[in-house]
């Protein structure tokens, strides 16, 4: 009997598989490009390095344009089934040097260095859906706001809720993908919603998150939107996109953890805080008013369940003695290899 055109789709592969190669562009983006293996690895490094064409990408000349794209993690393949396979890879010249966009490299490097302290990271992911036909976010109507902020948090509602179809699927693929997916919820605006991925140990938090966005801009794709994760793509009274990044280390995770270990952390960040601004995303100014649960872009401040501080720290967290901290400033566009790598830096490596 001939087959639909979902039936194709959702055909097995009898032999071998199908393995999607995804890394990060010129542009802080997700790219990604099939192949087909007749046999089935196991580990990222049974699979073969390959390589694109890095001058369609901002990173390459036209006359050298080969980057070599090495295998660093596999994820079971949520759209086209096991066996196949997602594969999160990092940029080389043909040389072997990393790109300078290869921020992984970098990170590993750091995270390596702090291996006994064993680095836990928890980012939220905040995303608004926008439809491209309007450039608005899903549930902004075309010719006038919607209603203000107040029901679209953690909201139910026929009216006022859009795109959950999307948010729900993504948390099932990313769960089906063995991504350390810890939760969804909506967000302050309409259109707008949160993932969570932690607790990760050292580099595993840059790849998950960055695979974790990569599945969401393709499920996205499949209903014809786009993600926008900018810290502040909509003008005017509504809040914006950020990527709150929480950390611990064993000896915050230990008794007496927040004294020893958690409050001389948040210190040596205070003393960075112009450097960490810096790595945490573009346009992040526009977010870090004071305003909308952020604390100014100008200086450092900690609390204790202070949403508008830079770093909070948690009721429970003080009451026990142990546990970590959330560091509220980097934006929903961040790289999460540059924040993890600044937090264990600034907090592990440095005096
Ligand atoms: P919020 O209350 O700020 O909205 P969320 O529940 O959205 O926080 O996210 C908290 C994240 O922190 C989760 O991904 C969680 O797995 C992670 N997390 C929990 N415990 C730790 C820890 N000890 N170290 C680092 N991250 C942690
Ligand atoms: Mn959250
Ligand atoms: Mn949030
Ligand atoms: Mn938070």
């Amino acid at each position: 009997m001939e087959k639909s055109f979902d039936q194709l789709l959702s055909l097995n592969v009898d032999e071998g598989c199908i393995v999607e190669y995804v890394w990060i562009d010129g542009y802080d983006a997700v790219r990604s490009k099939g192949r087909y293996l007749k046999n089935i690895p196991s580990k990222a490094s049974d699979l073969p390095d390959w390589n694109y064409d890095g001058s369609s990408t901002n990173q390459a000349s036209g006359e050298d344009s080969e980057v070599i794209i090495k295998p660093q993690r596999i994820f079971p393949d949520p759209f086209r089934g096991k066996p196949n396979l997602l594969v999160m890879c990092d940029t080389y010249t043909p040389n072997g040097e990393p790109l300078k966009t290869n921020t992984r490299f970098e990170c590993e490097r750091i995270m390596n260095q702090a291996k006994d302290l064993k680095p836990w990271f928890g980012l939220e992911q905040e995303y608004f859906l926008i439809n491209p036909n309007t450039g608005k976010p899903l549930g902004f109507p075309n010719d006038k706001d919607p209603e203000p902020q107040g029901p679209y948090y953690c909201g139910v509602s026929g009216s006022k809720m859009f795109g959950r179809d999307i948010a729900d699927a993504h948390f099932k693929a990313c769960v089906y993908a063995g991504i350390k997916i810890s939760g969804i919820n909506a967000e302050v605006a309409p259109g707008q919603w949160e993932f969570q991925v932690g607790p990760c140990v050292g580099i595993e938090e840059g790849d998950e998150l960055w695979m974790g966005r990569y599945l969401l801009q393709r499920i996205a794709e499949m209903k014809g939107l786009d993600v926008n994760y900018d810290p502040k793509p909509v003008k005017g009274d509504w809040n914006g996109s950020g990527c709150h990044s929480n950390f611990s280390t064993k000896p915050m995770r230990e008794k007496d953890g927040y004294q020893n270990a958690i409050i001389p952390a948040l210190e040596k960040l205070s003393k960075k805080h112009k450097e960490h601004i810096a790595a945490y995303g573009i346009g992040n100014e526009d977010r870090l008013t004071g305003k909308h649960e952020t604390a100014s872009i100008e200086q450092f401040k900690w609390g204790v369940a202070d949403r508008g501080a830079s770093c909070r720290v948690g009721h429970d967290v003080e009451k026990k003695g142990y546990g970590y901290f959330e560091d509220r400033r980097p934006a929903g566009n961040c790289d999460p290899y540059v924040v993890t790598m600044m937090l264990v830096k600034t907090c592990c490596l440095e005096d």
